[in-house]
C-alpha cells in the first residue's frame, strides 16, 4: 500500500478522503501524526494555498503529498468565507469552531434573500516538494444557507448547506450519497485515474 501524507489535521477531511482514496491501495497519514507543522496559508485562492501546503508537507516528510482545501463561497457575501471558512467565526472575534462559524455565517445573512453558495474543493498532489507536475483536481456543489440547523452528518457548514434538488442539507445525507456527490467526491474522481500512474513515475 503507498503512502501519501495529508497535508491537513482536519479529522473530517481524512475521514472522507481515506474512503474516497481506499479503493486505490493509498494509506493517507495525516501530517501531524509525522510531527509536521501546519504550513502557513498566504494566499487569496483554494488553488494557490493546496499547492502551498502539499510542498510543505512533502518537503517536511519526504513522502508524496496531498493536499485538500477547500470552503464554502457564499454569493451573498462576494464570495467569502472562502478561503477563510475553517476560521470565519475567530477572524472576526466570534468564537471558534463549526458550531461559531455557522453561527455567525447565519448572523451575516439575516435578512438576505439571495442564500446561494458553493462548496468548492481543490486536491493537489505532489511526488515530492519540488514537483513540477502536481496532480491538481477540483470540484464544486451548488447549495443554498438556511437558517436552521439540519441533521447530525458531515461536519463543518453541513447542517446549514442545503441541497435544493434533494431537500436536505448535507448533514441529512449518509456518508455514501456526501461522498456521490460533494466537491470533494468530484474532486477526488478525477484524481482517481490520474494518480497510480503518477505515483509510479
Ligand atoms: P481548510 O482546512 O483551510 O481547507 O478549511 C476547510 C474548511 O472549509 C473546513 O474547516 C470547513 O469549515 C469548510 N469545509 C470544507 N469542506 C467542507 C465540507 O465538506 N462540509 C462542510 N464544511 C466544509
Amino acid at each position: 500500500m503507498s503512502q501519501l501524507v495529508l497535508a491537513s489535521n482536519n479529522a473530517g477531511k481524512l475521514i472522507e478522503l481515506s474512503a474516497l482514496l481506499a479503493p486505490l491501495g493509498v494509506e493517507l497519514v495525516p501530517q501531524g501524526k509525522l510531527g509536521i507543522p501546519s504550513a502557513e496559508e498566504p494566499y487569496p485562492s483554494f488553488l494557490e494555498n493546496a499547492l502551498t501546503k502539499a510542498r510543505h508537507a512533502a518537503r517536511a516528510s519526504g513522502l508524496p503529498a496531498l493536499s485538500d482545501d477547500s470552503g464554502i463561497c457564499v454569493d451573498a457575501l462576494s464570495g467569502a468565507p472562502g478561503i477563510y471558512s475553517a476560521h470565519y467565526a475567530e477572524m472576526a472575534g466570534a468564537g471558534k469552531g463549526d458550531d461559531d462559524n455557522n453561527r455567525y455565517l447565519v448572523s451575516q445573512l439575516q435578512g438576505e434573500t439571495n442564500r446561494r453558495a458553493s462548496y468548492a474543493c481543490l486536491i493537489v498532489a505532489v511526488r515530492h516538494a519540488e514537483d513540477p507536475l502536481p496532480l491538481i483536481a477540483e470540484g464544486r456543489w451548488e447549495g443554498e444557507v438556511v437558517d436552521e440547523t439540519r441533521g447530525a452528518g458531515g461536519f463543518g457548514y453541513d447542517p446549514y448547506f442545503l441541497i435544493p434538488a434533494l431537500g436536505k442539507t448535507v448533514a441529512e445525507l449518509s456518508k455514501e450519497e456526501k461522498a456521490a456527490l460533494s466537491h470533494r467526491g468530484q474532486a477526488v474522481r478525477l484524481l482517481l485515474d490520474r494518480l497510480p500512474d503518477w505515483l509510479s513515475r
